[in-house]
Formats: structure tokens, C-alpha cells, sequence
């Protein structure tokens, strides 16, 4: 069988919950965010990981309905809201709080008021305060705000920060002013009971005041980093998702020889070339430059099988360079450096770095884009395998 799997452990998932809940005060709320299938790890395959968070966030009501069904019964959020008035009805009855953001769901929310003992009676407000996306402008708040409060609504003040993986950029402090300057207008004005909720993973670790009542965390409890410059590791996050597949075919190429679609690959000394099975139609990105790379573990020679070899062998891995273009179902690799390499040696995409595999933030910055893209876009070729 071709071997492509995706492993996603939910210990890892745990211990980086738990970095959230050790950084943050004891009163402040977790609301993790599993949209798009949580990051592509399967949200199913990360409800139990997730057991002390305090919510779960979502992109839409389809992905709440999905988390409904799996039998989740605390908080879940829709952070674009809904998009009609049906759906508004629709995330009522599954008990989904949303987002507003704009003044259509502001005349949903009025138009049919929840129960009073419905987690929905609470909407979180969502204040434009400079990354310009989403949101109502600081002038419009309070009369908004005063809206929903009259119609018997509590409300969360809400906003994202732009720039929060750059801690010096100048925009924060400003998002951060404009967010508390909001926050004390509408407790003294409108109700002095309104909650607030700013930070992302990023401002979670940069914004240490900025906590609130609620944070937002993802990418990090997924184990990688939200930081341009901080790694996964430094922040002590543990990878949650491994990826990987097999070698299919070995073969001696000599110097001169061309490798791939394009033959953008020339080798220039005789190298041993490794087939692997896996390429864009998994999610391997395409577009990887010349620095990318995979860890290779070769067979156990007691053994002759990876799965049941020693501690001290299953740390032998070797470092691969990718070499050619990526297809859709293959990858070459150079195999000169790796001793007695066999097809169906293991070989890991990205996993985690303490076991010599590349993070995903090694193989998306190789792909000039971020861990959150590659993780979310590997497809469902893969078959997923829970730890
Ligand atoms: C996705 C998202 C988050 C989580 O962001 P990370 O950078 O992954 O931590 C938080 N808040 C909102 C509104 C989001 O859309």
C-alpha cells in the first residue's frame, strides 16, 4: 500500500494547552480555535486534546454543526458570524454565539432575540481597531453596542490584532489603545459588565496585559510557532501533526544526470536519489526552493522494521535534501549521506525536530509561507492516524 499518513497526538495538543492556561490569569478563558478542521488536523481528532479548553472557535456554522454532532456541549463561537437570518436561527437552535461584526447581524440579532437562559443571549462585538478586515469603527460602537444591550443582549467586546508576530511593530500599541479606550467607554456608557477578548497565539506571548477575559489561541496549540522570530521549540509548543510516507524507489544517478519534471535538478557528483511517495495531491508543497528537506530513517538492520526498533535506532535519522520539483504524488530526494537506505524506510515531511524531522515552520519557510498554510492544506489523501 502507498504510505502517506498524517499522525496527530493529543498529548502534544494537551501539553500546549497547558501553555496557554500556565500564561494566562486564572480567571481568563480559552476559546481554541479549530476552524478550518482545526488547522487541518481533523477537528475530530482534536476534541479530546482540547477537553480543558473553556470554547472552541470556528469559522462558520457548518464547522459548529460539525462540532455540535461530535458531542462537544461547551462554548462555541462563529468568529465571521452568520450570514443570514435562517442562520441565525439555525446557530440559535445548535446554541452557537456569534461574532457581529456589521450591521446585518446587528437587525438579525434584534429581529429574534434567544432565550434568556441561551449561551447565545451573549454576542461578541467586534471593533475595527486598525488591522481593517472586519468590525464596526470606534465612532459606531457605542450606539451598536447600545442596540444589542436594549434588545437584552451581553456582549464581548472583541478585535484581531495585524501585526501580533511582531512584537515592535507599531500598529499594536495602537490596536492595543484603541481597544481599551473602546473597552472603557462602553463599560461606563453602556454596561459596566461588557467582557473583552483581544489576543491570538502571538498575543498571547507578546501582550502578557492584554489577556482579557477570553483568549484566542491556535496555531500555537498545534506546536507551531506564531512568532516571525522565536521558534516552536524555544517556546516549549510541541508539534501535534507528523506527516509522513515512504521510500518507493532507490536508484544510483550519475553526475550530469537530470532529475524531475523541468529536470530543474542537475547532479553535480554521482548521488544515490530516493523516490518518495508523496507530493502536492498530499499537501507537500510545490513550491519549496532549493533549501527543503526530510528526515529519513532507515530500517533497523537487527530487525529489518522501523516500527518495533530499539529507542537509540528510531533516533537515527538522516537529513535529506528534496531535490527537483515536486509532483503530485512523488518527491526525489538525495540519499548519498544515508547509510544502507531501503524502500519502505520512514521518512517524515515534518514532525517533530527533536526526533530530527523538520517542523512544519522548517518546510513553510523553505516554501516561503507560514505553518498555519501548509498544515491547513494537507489534502485528504492521506490517511490520518490518531496517537
Ligand atoms: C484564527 C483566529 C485566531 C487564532 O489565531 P492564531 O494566530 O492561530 O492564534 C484568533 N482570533 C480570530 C478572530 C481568528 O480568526
Amino acid at each position: 500500500m502507498r504510505s502517506a499518513s498524517i499522525t496527530i497526538n493529543s498529548a502534544a495538543l494537551t501539553h500546549n494547552l497547558t501553555q496557554v492556561i500556565k500564561a494566562i490569569p486564572e480567571q481568563t478563558k480559552i476559546l481554541a480555535m479549530v476552524k478550518a478542521d482545526a488547522y487541518g488536523h481533523g477537528v475530530k481528532n482534536c476534541l479530546s486534546g482540547l477537553q480543558q479548553a473553556d470554547g472552541l472557535g470556528v469559522a462558520c456554522f457548518t464547522e459548529a454543526k460539525q462540532i455540535r454532532d461530535l458531542g462537544w456541549q461547551k462554548e462555541l463561537v462563529l468568529i465571521e458570524g452568520v450570514f443570514s437570518q435562517q442562520e441565525w436561527a439555525e446557530s440559535i437552535a445548535a446554541e452557537c454565539q456569534s461574532i457581529i461584526h456589521h450591521q446585518h447581524q446587528v437587525e438579525w440579532a434584534v429581529n429574534q432575540l434567544p432565550q434568556l437562559d441561551s449561551p447565545c443571549r451573549t454576542v461578541w462585538l467586534k471593533l475595527n481597531t486598525g488591522m481593517n478586515r472586519l468590525g464596526f469603527e470606534p465612532e459606531e460602537l457605542v450606539s451598536v453596542a447600545q442596540t444589542l444591550v436594549d434588545a437584552g443582549y451581553k456582549l464581548i467586546l472583541t478585535s484581531h490584532f495585524a501585526n501580533a508576530d511582531r512584537p515592535a511593530h507599531a500598529s499594536n500599541a495602537n490596536q492595543i489603545k484603541i481597544f481599551t479606550e473602546a473597552l472603557q467607554q462602553l463599560r461606563s456608557q453602556v454596561d459596566a459588565n461588557i467582557k473583552a477578548s483581544l489576543c491570538n497565539s502571538a498575543g498571547i506571548i507578546n501582550f502578557p496585559e492584554c489577556h482579557f477575559d477570553w483568549v484566542r489561541p491556535g496555531i500555537m496549540l498545534y506546536g507551531s510557532t506564531p512568532l516571525d522570530a522565536i521558534s516552536a521549540k524555544q517556546l516549549n509548543l510541541q508539534p501535534v501533526m507528523t506527516f509522513e510516507a515512504s521510500l518507493m524507489a532507490i536508484h544510483n544517478i550519475a553526475a550530469g544526470a537530470p532529475v524531475g519534471y523541468g529536470s530543474r535538478f542537475v547532479a553535480n557528483r554521482p548521488i544515490v536519489k530516493g523516490i518518495v511517495s508523496i507530493g502536492y495531491g498530499d499537501g507537500y508543497p510545490r513550491v519549496v526552493d532549493g533549501s527543503a528537506w526530510v528526515s529519513v530513517q532507515p530500517f533497523d538492520d537487527a530487525t529489518h522494521s522501523n516500527k518495533n526498533s530499539s529507542t537509540a535506532n528510531a533516533r537515527m535519522s538522516y537529513k535529506c535534501p528534496v531535490i527537483g520539483r515536486v509532483a503530485m504524488d512523488m518527491i526525489a530526494i538525495d540519499l548519498t549521506d544515508v547509510p544502507n537506505p531501503s524502500v519502505g524506510s520512514k521518512v517524515t515531511l515534518w514532525g517533530d525536530p527533536k526526533k530530527g524531522a523538520p517542523s512544519v515552520d522548517d518546510t513553510a519557510s523553505s516554501a516561503h509561507t507560514l505553518g498555519y498554510e501548509l498544515l491547513c492544506r494537507v489534502t485528504q489523501r492521506p490517511i490520518r492516524i490518531t496517537q
